[in-house]
């Protein structure tokens, strides 16, 4: 037997090294359009919508119940609906609206008005714009009610999930965005963490050990004044999901916050490059599908 030189040595070692990399059970990218495969047992299932600048995220739960987290803009509204009943759901068991900005709630009011709804959640804070006002209008005429977004708040428990809220725990009228619910959801041992357009000063009011999470949904599109190096120290992400338009008048991402999640080497993803992200979890592991379908919007 010929016996192996020290390149043949090194490049077996290499090309191991490259497979053992590329095998790790916790993270799987499929490419644009492929079907995920089913190897694996995936029973929450979280879908962080491309709605341009602004954020819509569905999220289906192993009991069967469905949340949908804000509605974006206000021309989203059927795309939203039409996305949700291609998952096979025709109600949203539970509904929330982060704070009050257009660009989380501008769609809301068609889709309370056009699919049926069982609880809606909000911070307790108003707003006179148009969006909000017919909102209120189609919550009420429905004959739901408001309960109150604030923080100690349990959405939803199963035996193995759960649905949180963590903020906010203060009002402060002058600043929607700090008023912003954010919301922990747990499965097994993954937790998914979504934050609305919360800045720091917020953030900063909750607990180090709540705010762990494996998968962040930055906030405020991916805003310094909302993701910094100090909150992701106690975050410590694993997967960050950006929600953002493509070449939106407010620079979204900051430079800044792309350069601290890099640094903790949290993975990024970003609706206005990825499309819809899905990540599924089956209570130990994430599976994350990237380029899935935008929301159409209305003309
Ligand atoms: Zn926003």
């Amino acid at each position: 037997m010929k016996r192996k030189s020290i390149w043949q040595i090194i490049l077996s070692l290499v090309l191991t090294a490259v497979i053992l990399c590329s095998c790790d059970p916790f993270f799987n990218i499929f490419s644009s359009g492929d079907e995920p495969e089913k190897e694996y047992d995936a029973k929450l299932t979280v879908h962080y919508l491309d709605v341009g600048q602004g954020d819509s995220i569905f999220i289906e739960f192993p009991n069967g119940e469905d949340m949908l987290i804000d509605a974006s803009e206000n021309y989203y509204g059927e795309g939203i609906i039409d996305y949700i009943n291609e998952q096979g759901y025709n109600k949203i068991d539970y509904l929330i609206a982060t704070h009050p900005h257009t660009d989380h709630i501008g769609s809301m009011a068609y889709i309370v008005r056009n699919i049926d709804v069982g609880s809606v959640y909000m911070p307790k804070v108003s707003t006179n714009t148009n969006q909000y006002k017919s909102l209120i209008k189609a919550i009420k005429k429905k004959g739901l009610t408001v309960k109150n977004g604030k923080a100690g708040v349990n959405v939803l428990s199963g035996d193995d999930h759960s649905a949180d809220i963590l903020a906010p725990k203060t009002i402060d009228e002058s600043n929607l965005n700090n008023c912003s619910i954010v919301l922990k959801v747990v499965y097994g041992s993954t937790s998914f963490l979504f934050v609305g357009d919360a800045g720091t000063g917020e953030m900063n009011k909750i607990n180090k050990s709540d705010l762990a999470a494996d998968v962040l949904k930055a906030g405020h599109h991916g805003s310094k004044t909302s993701t910094t190096k100090k909150l992701l120290k106690k975050i410590k992400p694993e997967f960050t999901v950006i929600s953002c338009g493509k070449d939106n008048d407010y620079g979204h991402p900051h430079e800044q916050v792309l350069t601290a999640l890099e640094n903790i080497g949290s993975r990024i993803y970003r609706t206005d490059e990825d499309k819809t992200i899905i990540i599924y979890s089956d209570g130990k592991e994430y599976t994350v599908k990237t380029g899935n379908k935008s929301i159409a919007r209305a003309s």
